[in-house]
């Protein structure tokens, strides 16, 4: 008893680590293998990142002769509050698996490796713009994400969009239903902060956009000035 008092913390802490990597070693969060890293380097390297020609407004991969046009057939037909949006990888297989993993069995601790992730495309995208302010779509799992990636990427996230209307589940609707049905749904609590600023929008899935569209809309209604769009994974459309 008096020996346990007598070690300080931290040591105390590290011992009580190393008894339970014995008793449960540490596991990979998507294949279960056992490994000293939540995501194991195999799961890391089947992940579909997307590194190609892209659309230069909604981030969609195009593949073919279509790498050489500017904009996708989507983009060139519509005019968007946001500036641009781009994505770490395609929304399938491990990538799907780790939002999984993160959003709805709640492995939080995911969140060091999600961060890097979103770092790495926006890195590649927007280091050099000016942005201001880091945002997200309101809930816990994007909140707790927001602050971790805050933190690597130097930018302030304070959660200044607020949820005010209950949304009825997106699955199964097409692009003009989803963005019917997402309106109104969230507010930007104190508009002047944002006044004139440039803001980094930050999400874990792109289906169709809508959602991302709708926080665009309201950024720009209360008075932001560019709104950069970056998600972990997107899908096709
Ligand atoms: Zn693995
Ligand atoms: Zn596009």
């Amino acid at each position: 008893m008096i020996l346990i008092q007598k070690i300080p913390k931290k040591v105390n802490k590290n011992f009580l680590d190393i008894l339970k990597d014995i008793f449960i070693p540490p596991l990979c969060a998507v294949c279960g293998k056992i490994d000293s890293e939540l995501l194991c380097r195999q799961c890391i390297s089947k992940i579909k990142k997307i590194e190609d020609a892209v659309c230069s407004c909604c981030g969609r991969p195009l593949s073919g002769n279509k790498a050489n046009d500017k904009r996708c057939s989507f983009c060139r037909k519509e005019d968007f509050n946001f500036y641009r949006h781009r994505s770490f990888a395609l929304y399938s297989g491990e990538i799907k698996k780790v939002i999984r993993k993160y959003k709805y069995n709640r492995i939080y601790a995911l969140k060091e490796i999600i961060s890097l992730f979103l770092r790495h495309t926006y890195i590649k995208n927007y280091e050099y713009e000016k942005i201001d302010y880091l945002e997200t779509v309101p809930g816990r799992h994007m909140d707790v994400l927001c602050r971790s990636l805050s933190g690597l990427i130097k930018i302030p996230f304070t959660g200044n969009i607020i949820k005010i209307k209950k949304i009825v589940k997106q699955q199964g609707l097409d692009f003009i239903q989803r963005r019917n049905n997402i309106k109104g749904a969230f507010k930007v609590k104190n508009c002047l902060q944002y006044y004139g600023k440039n803001i980094l929008v930050v999400d874990d899935v792109w289906t169709t956009g809508s959602t991302m569209m709708e926080i665009a809309d309201i950024l720009k209604k209360a008075g932001a000035d560019k709104i950069y769009l970056l998600t972990l994974a997107r899908g096709i459309q």
